[in-house]
């Protein structure tokens, strides 16, 4: 069985799903902080928090094991700033947890959502794996400190991994099934079709004195369904045989708030009230992957590489879920 760790997060079901598909067995282990047990759809639900050891342990016990997946974490980049600790006991020590639990029960692979956010201001544009890592948020930090533990741990102990570094996850199951839902809602593709759906009033836009054409920060919108798929292809490379190590993941293509905002209006038809903010703590102006590592070595290829896909399966979920 593989172990889902966060499963009923927005990426983490998207996976959840895409493993059940394929025949795995899953097991979704979720504290539901942030999660939604109406998302855990496929596999079994156990409900469990990673700071406790012993109920971890337990999972372990009753179910037969054979690779984990973890995207239990934190995201919220302002929050990390204003509360670090935080970040540090989930993401990080919590992982500890796990990666403990994992080694006395001699489960060997793990498939790490890590995140560009690692990356920090890039000095080169697409980022690839090589680009250094300087985060500037704990957020960031506490992912890379999980990508070096990770890499010690496979070293000393003989841990597999891939660490999948994530641009900017978006979009919706294009089944309709799940999609994104945060509580709070800071993502800019759900703020913009929410406002459109008169959930908020309207959307702020955070800086337009970047430099960038348009002064607004530009970011690498990657389908959930694609991530997905990138992790089963992960799990069948450790399966196989395949070298510890991170990989990008995104469309190496750069949109604008405002290019979002315009495309959003543009497939929904309807108006948008926009208002202007200073800039939002922790932001790098650009953030554009290669995932040209993961597309060689991992055979990853997105199928919804447009961001009016993308915005389209979002806007489908999002009307869907407004009348529910
Ligand atoms: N953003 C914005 N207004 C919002 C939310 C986000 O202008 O209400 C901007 C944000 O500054 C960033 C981009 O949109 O440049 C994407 O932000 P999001 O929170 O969706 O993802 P992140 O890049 O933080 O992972």
């Amino acid at each position: 069985m593989i172990l889902v760790v966060g499963g009923a997060g927005y990426i983490g079901s998207h996976v959840n799903k895409a493993l059940s598909a394929h025949g795995h067995e899953t097991v979704v282990l979720d504290n539901l902080v942030y999660g939604h047990r109406e998302f855990v759809k496929w596999g079994t639900f156990t409900l469990a928090d990673l700071a406790d050891i012993d109920s971890l342990r337990l999972v372990f016990k009753r179910y037969n094991i054979e690779a984990v997946m973890h995207f239990a974490a934190y995201a919220y980049v302002g929050e990390s700033v204003l509360d670090p600790q935080k970040y540090y006991l989930n993401n990080l020590r919590n992982t500890l947890n796990l990666l403990q639990v994992m080694a006395e029960a001699d489960v060997k692979h793990l498939v790490f959502s890590s995140t560009c956010a690692t990356y920090g201001i890039p000095i080169k544009i697409p980022i690839d794996e090589s680009h250094p890592q300087a985060p500037i948020n704990p957020y960031g930090r506490s992912k890379l400190m999980v990508e070096h533990v990770l890499d010690d741990y496979s070293r000393a102990y003989g841990l597999k991994y891939v660490s999948l570094r994530y641009f900017n996850a978006a979009g919706a199951d294009p089944d309709g099934d799940i999609g994104e839902q945060h509580n709070p809602e800071t993502h800019l593709i759900p703020l913009v079709l929410n406002t459109i759906l008169n959930k908020c009033s309207s959307v702020t836009i955070f800086g337009i004195d970047y430099d960038t054409p348009d002064g607004t920060c530009i970011r690498d919108y990657i389908h959930v369904t694609d991530l997905a798929n990138a992790h089963l292809l992960a799990l069948e490379y450790l399966r196989n045989g395949g070298r510890s190590g991170a990989f990008n993941l995104g469309n190496g293509n750069g949109f604008s708030v405002n290019a979002v905002i315009e495309k959003a209006v543009m497939i929904t038809g309807e108006k948008i009230k926009v208002e202007i903010a200073g800039r939002r703590e922790g932001d790098p102006p650009i953030l554009v992957g290669s995932a040209e590592k993961a597309k060689a070595v991992l055979g990853w290829t997105p199928q919804y590489p447009d961001l009016e896909d993308i915005l389209d399966t979002a806007w489908q979920w999002h009307k869907t879920a407004s009348t529910k």
